[in-house]
């Protein structure tokens, strides 16, 4: 598995929404993560910010067709 700097591994959001498990990789002189699968870049807080409100638009459409 790829790891960055950080020691941790970071799903990529946009593959993520793609039932695609893809880690990001460190870019150290952009200081940003990119996704080698997709064109996805952004520092964590972008990534954190996608992941969420993907995590939110899931869980939403996920309640909606449970209730029909
Ligand atoms: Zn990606």
């Amino acid at each position: 598995m790829f790891e960055n700097k950080t020691g941790r591994l970071i799903r990529c959001p946009h593959c993520f929404a793609k039932d695609m498990d893809v880690f990001l990789l460190y870019d150290d002189e952009k200081d940003e993560f990119y996704c080698y699968k997709c064109c996805f870049c952004g520092d964590l807080k972008k990534v954190n910010e996608q992941m969420q409100t993907f995590l939110k638009n899931k869980y939403i459409v996920k309640r909606y067709f449970e209730k029909k």
